[in-house]
């Protein structure tokens, strides 16, 4: 309650990307901020609040999730209405899951606001071993594509999961 209080800002951002990259992971890491087990599914998850101090402001940020729509591609337009940022996750170990991004760029395109804050994140850098995509391409890709930027995370470890959402929300507060 003091904590609504001294919010100043309140994002929605929204998590897409291909079934079993980890953005449910991802947004557990987020809310934990200590991941001890990694959950295997989305089980009726709509958001998940958390404020965050950026550069000494309170900053609440509410974090969709998908109910895994994302296997069929059936996530519905109302899911990108008023959000303000969208966080496209690949599996950096899985290369399939990277050249989907095209997709869901077009849908963020298609019923994102123009507006909308974009990045990139490819999840799972523990699996340094099984990489299949280049930090490069991801680089490249994020440019050519208006994204703010690229990032490499691991829900796993809670590696880059706070930068991202930093990264984000700083950039929400220059545009607003
Ligand atoms: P979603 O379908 O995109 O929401 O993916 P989930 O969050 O359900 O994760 C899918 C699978 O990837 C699960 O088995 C997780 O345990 C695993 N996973 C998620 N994040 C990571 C990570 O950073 N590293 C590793 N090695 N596995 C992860
Ligand atoms: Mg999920």
């Amino acid at each position: 309650r003091e904590d609504e209080e001294r919010c100043d800002f309140l994002f929605k951002i929204i998590l897409i990307g291909d079934s079993n990259v980890g953005k449910t992971c991802v947004i557990q890491s987020f809310r934990s901020a200590e991941v001890t087990e990694l959950q295997h599914n989305t089980i009726g998850v709509d958001f998940t609040v958390r404020s965050i101090d950026v550069d000494g402001r309170r900053v609440k940020m509410q974090v969709w999730d998908t109910a895994g729509q994302e296997r069929f591609r059936t996530i519905t337009q109302s899911y990108y209405r008023s959000a303000h940022g969208a966080m496209i996750a690949y599996d950096l170990s899985r290369r399939d899951t990277f050249d989907s991004l095209p997709h869901w760029i077009q849908a963020l395109e298609q019923y994102g606001a123009a507006s909308l804050v974009l990045v990139l994140i490819g999840n799972k850098c523990d699996l340094e071993a099984q990489r299949q995509v280049l930090f490069e391409d991801a680089c490249t890709l994020a440019e050519r594509s208006g994204a703010l930027a690229a990032l490499e995370t691991s829900a796993k470890h809670h590696h880059n999961i706070e930068e991202a959402f930093q990264l984000m929300a700083r950039e929400l507060l220059v545009r607003h």
